[in-house]
């Protein structure tokens, strides 16, 4: 097992990675369960059936444990859920002293991270991530729900008291769901180290090398840059925003597809970020063979291009509903090479050029 510390305003907490992380709960987690007066395990039905009964016999001596199951997909992330988890809190009689496990994926970590942040005016909340994208979605404290205008527009950020991150439970995700969570390593790689982004594409070339024991050593890395880049800014006032890489074109893509399932985030994101290399190119700000990542990202499986259907300009206003965009300006996080970010305005003219020529 391998273990790193978030460093974070409010505490700092573990995250803890490795096989079997779940089973030994007990242990891990003895003094943040002290003195706890119930558990609430929100999970969804995938994750419900495979994992729910082992986390709740690991909880069950120390505390009272009670399951909450919302449907799996991003639909999940809605007024409604959260409404009805609430409702569920205050039935089941949670009180201040008591503790949430948000055990899935990025769905549930910020649905019951949300409901932990504001029930009673915030109770603590342990993630359990069981996603490759959670690696990302677990750590930092940003928990929220979506509006049917947009996504992620009701939220707070509220940091969790341990991370258990069971590499054991990746196991049982479908090849796609391999595929979206490695779209945000891919980021973390691309924003942050040259190193680590090189080490990736000499060694990752199909989804069985995703799926397989080569990307594990790398995890905890990941994890790491989103941990370092937490601790410098927490509420997103600058550096952050970086993570936002590929999410500006990403979201709206996600957000146009109708969140059924029919392009996932992390597809959603892989797009989006060849899309902003497009665009530190066109500005003269780099100069990436952006052919090259999208061959890479085409050999993992990825579908690259941004979907048809859709026409320059309903991807522009859609972007502008975005919760990123300010008095309808379109800012991107651009990469000149690896490990080199920058936020820029980008003008919508030649977003408008750019979003027709990606067309094919
Ligand atoms: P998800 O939670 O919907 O999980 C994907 C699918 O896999 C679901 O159908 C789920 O039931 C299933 N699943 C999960 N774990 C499984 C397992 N171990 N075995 C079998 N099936 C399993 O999606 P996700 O990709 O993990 O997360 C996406 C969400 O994360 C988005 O809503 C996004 O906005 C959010 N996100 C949040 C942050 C943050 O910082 N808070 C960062 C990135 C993404
Ligand atoms: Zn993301």
């Amino acid at each position: 097992m391998e273990q790193l510390t978030v460093h974070a305003s409010a505490q700092s907490y573990p995250v803890y990675i490795g096989e079997n992380v779940l089973h030994q709960t007990e242990s891990l987690l003895k003094e943040k369960l002290a003195g706890k007066s119930k558990a609430m395990i929100i999970t969804d039905t995938n994750v419900g059936e495979l994992y729910a009964e082992d986390l709740r016999l690991c909880l069950d001596p120390m505390l009272p444990v009670c399951v909450e199951t919302v449907p799996n997909g991003e639909s999940a992330k809605s007024l409604a859920s959260y409404e009805r988890l609430l409702t569920a809190c205050i039935r089941e009689g949670l009180d201040r002293q008591s503790i949430i496990f948000a055990l899935g994926g990025g769905v549930i970590g910020d649905l019951a991270g949300f409901v932990a942040a504001t029930y009673m005016r915030g109770i603590p909340f342990v993630q359990v991530p069981t996603t490759l994208l959670a690696h990302d979605s677990s750590v930092g404290g940003k928990t929220g729900i979506n509006h049917e205008l947009g996504k992620n527009l009701i939220g707070a950020f509220h940091q969790p008291s341990a991370v258990l991150y069971d590499t054991q439970t990746l196991m049982t995700l479908p090849d796609r769901e391999w595929r979206s969570g490695f779209a945000e390593m891919i980021k973390h790689a691309y924003i942050n180290d040259s190193e680590f982004l090189q080490w990736l594409k000499e060694n990752v070339r199909s989804i069985e090398d995703i799926k397989t024991n080569k990307i594990r050593p790398f995890l905890k890395r990941s994890i790491a840059v989103k941990a370092d880049i937490v601790k410098e800014d927490e509420k997103e006032a600058g550096v952050r925003a970086y993570l936002n890489f590929g999410h500006t074109l990403g979201h709206a893509i996600e957000k146009l597809a109708g969140y059924n399932g029919d392009v996932t985030h992390g597809e959603a994101v892989a797009a989006g970020m060849m899309f902003a290399m497009r665009v530190s190119n066109y500005l003269g700000l780099s100069n990436w063979d952006v052919e090259e990542e999208v061959k890479w990202l085409e050999a993992l499986g990825f579908p690259v291009n941004i979907p048809a259907g859709f026409s320059a300009q309903t991807f522009i206003e859609t972007m502008k509903k975005d919760k990123k965009a300010t008095s309808g300006q379109l800012t991107f996080v651009l990469v000149e090479k690896p490990g080199c970010p920058l936020l820029k305005t980008v003008e919508e003219h030649l977003l408008y050029e750019l979003l027709n020529n990606d067309k094919r």
